[in-house]
């Protein structure tokens, strides 16, 4: 197989559309992790991508042309085709940028320092990972004039701590990011994380004033805004989902934390990754957190928690 398809034939495999200046390429699967949804701007002066999903590899030109990058966020499957781009400015929000400067700077993030070498062994062999000491920060509201087209950034936390929506005008385009509207529902396992965040997020996001939204992974493009909101509000449903589910899990018997983890919250139960205990650690401690304030979950001096 090795030969039989030239870089070309790649290239004309990917599927796109166009909204004016504005390009989406699909990554594999609509850009199902591990690949991801690729926009570009061509600005009249400047042309510029929103991350650099895996898909990014197989464009050509039209992407290895890019002169600025504007991250929405900083995650390994977003960074896949920076190598390419030595020479390209690279901006992130001011809370993702140690994130992008440097491995330490991810891992802290990630939180998982105990797995450091095997993640980064997988992020280098599966995602062509190399950290931009380079890259440069932004904060909420910048933007960036590409000519004839300008982008804007919103601070929408929660699944990274830098986290921001990219809206692109006159096209009207929000690239969403990991808001993905995908049925796993929102993530917000890592140390960077949080939940509160990412509900403030999930309720502004409807207020921008879009006419396409990209994300990242899996939905693709939504051009109908009630199919968009419809969507939403699935995926915010997720969140009350999971506390219902705890709820029932304390209902069944109190129990640890720990125990609570042994049953998963975010993956199937028995589902096994490096970072699946501290990710599922950190999302049904957050949740529990949110019960303990409002009084509907207790917890003795022996961790153990119960209904309220
Ligand atoms: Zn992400």
């Amino acid at each position: 197989m090795s030969n039989a398809f030239s870089d070309s034939d790649m290239q004309r495999c990917i599927q796109r559309v166009d909204f004016g200046r504005v390009s989406v390429f699909y990554g594999e699967k609509s850009g199902k992790y591990p690949d991801g949804n690729q926009v570009l701007v061509r600005g009249s002066k400047i042309r510029a991508a929103f991350d650099t999903p895996l898909v990014s590899n197989y464009i050509g030109p039209e992407f290895d042309a890019t002169e600025l990058v504007v991250m929405g966020h900083v995650h390994e499957d977003h960074m896949a085709g920076l190598h390419r781009l030595p020479h390209a400015s690279v901006y992130v929000h001011e809370a993702d940028l140690p994130a992008a400067q440097s491995w330490e700077g991810m891992i802290t993030a990630f939180g998982n320092s105990e797995y450091a070498s095997e993640t980064l062994l997988k992020f280098q062999r599966e995602f062509f990972y190399a950290p931009r000491p380079d890259a440069q920060g932004y904060v909420d509201n910048a933007s960036w004039d590409l000519g004839q087209t300008r982008i804007r950034a919103f601070h929408m936390p929660g699944h990274t701590a830098g986290h921001s929506v990219l809206f692109v005008e006159p096209e009207c385009v929000a690239f969403t990011g990991d808001i993905d509207l995908t049925g796993f529902g929102p993530y917000y396992g890592d140390a960077g994380s949080s939940l509160a965040d990412f509900r403030r997020s999930l309720a502004r996001l409807s207020e921008i004033p879009a006419r396409v939204w990209v994300t990242s992974h899996h939905r693709g493009v939504y051009t109908d805004r009630e199919h968009f909101l419809r969507d939403l509000s699935a995926y915010a449903a997720k969140l009350g989902e999971r506390e219902q589910r705890l709820l029932a899990l304390l209902r069944e018997s109190p129990k640890t934390l720990a125990q609570l983890v042994d049953q998963r919250l975010l993956y199937p139960p028995g589902y096994e990754g490096l970072w699946v205990v501290n990710a599922e650690t950190r999302t049904i401690s957050q949740h529990l957190a949110e019960l303990l304030a409002d009084g509907r979950v207790e917890v003795n001096e022996d961790g153990v928690y119960r209904i309220g």
